[in-house]
């Protein structure tokens, strides 16, 4: 089984991690936290996005329960759908939760780091709606975090990153180490997010911190084992990574893979630092989810393939038909 399973207090992310608590005379951040919430409103921050004072997921924490949603999960599923805004930046909606991933909403732009935004997002920070978790593979590369992404954080209840990323982003981010998991709960039920091993470069070479980024695995009761890569561009890993959620979770249903064959000349002689195409297709090869959700070969200068180069790759390999329509067009789309 996988280990270090933490308790549904941490769906409060840098809260309960940043608070001593002492259950035996303390009431615990987590009580303290949600004795003081009634029913949850919605509010527009100053960044735009709306955010629940307490959403869905963390009234569930809390022992309470949407009745609205709680209604619609006896009648149906939860829905699950993707997003996809522009480059890695796509909302994941499952278990009855909405998790954004690596968020970017700047305009196009060029940045310090030598990279250049090249479109627009497909919605704007206003245009999201409420969002549960941002799921962040990594901080400290402008394609996964951009000023406008980084700026969102602070209006969404959980973050969920890396170890470097809470150091960086401060104690509103948990930082999870391979393997740890998170549960987050929802109306409907609950999501467990495990963190995965990604290398952001290619086999056998150490990027130091610049490189540290986490893949994450989505389960749980009725929830379809999702696998997220990250930036990785490693076959190897993620196969690794494939192996044991099959052994100790089950069959993956979706893969969402970060591919483009990001270059840059900058690191490691401009050699793939996500997966190329064809690496994508022997991903989904060798993990066999029922569906594929590529993400991450649009919007930046740094990404050296594209989807049509992607598609071209998977017929190669015989597995296109495992491929989501995802054109980065902002439109929900059903993975069921
Ligand atoms: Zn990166």
């Amino acid at each position: 089984m996988i280990t270090s399973c933490v308790s549904v207090a941490n769906v409060l992310g840098g809260m309960a991690a940043s608070e001593p608590t002492d259950v035996r005379t303390h009431r615990s951040p987590r009580e303290s936290w949600c004795s003081s919430m009634n029913r949850p409103t919605f509010r527009r921050t100053a960044s735009g996005v709306v955010a629940a004072t307490l959403s869905a997921a963390l009234l569930a924490a809390c022992g309470g329960q949407d009745e609205d949603a709680a209604d619609g999960a006896k009648a149906t599923a939860p829905a699950f759908t993707v997003t996809h805004i522009g480059g890695p930046t796509t909302i994941l909606e499952i278990g009855g939760l909405r998790l954004l991933l690596d968020p970017t909403f700047d305009a196009p732009r060029k940045y310090k780091s030598g990279l250049e935004k090249l479109r627009p997002p497909a919605l704007g920070v206003d245009g999201i709606g409420r969002i549960d978790a941002v799921l962040l593979s990594h901080d400290q590369h402008d394609d996964n975090l951009d000023e406008a992404g980084r700026a969102l954080l602070k209006d969404v209840p959980v973050v969920l990153s890396t170890p470097g990323a809470r150091k960086r982003l401060g104690d509103h981010v948990t930082g999870m180490k391979a393997w740890d998991a998170q549960e987050l709960k929802s109306a409907s039920g609950a999501v467990e997010v495990t963190a995965v091993p990604a290398l952001h470069g290619p086999d056998g070479v150490d990027r130091g911190a610049d490189g540290e980024v986490t893949g994450f695995v989505l389960s749980g009761k009725g929830v379809p084992t999702t696998y997220i890569s990250g930036d990785n561009a490693s076959v190897k890993v993620a196969e690794e990574v494939g192996d044991r959620i099959r052994k100790e979770i089950g069959p993956i249903d979706t893969a969402v893979l970060f591919a483009g064959a990001a270059r840059t000349p900058a690191i490691l002689a401009n050699a793939p630092l996500t997966l190329t195409s064809r690496n994508a297709a022997l991903v989904a090869k060798a993990l066999d989810p029922r569906k594929v959700v590529p993400v991450h070969t649009d919007s930046w200068n740094i990404y050296s393939e594209d989807l049509a180069s992607l598609v071209k790759a998977f017929k190669a390999e015989g597995v296109d038909a495992k491929l989501v329509d995802l054109a980065p067009d902002g439109a929900p789309k059903s993975l069921s």
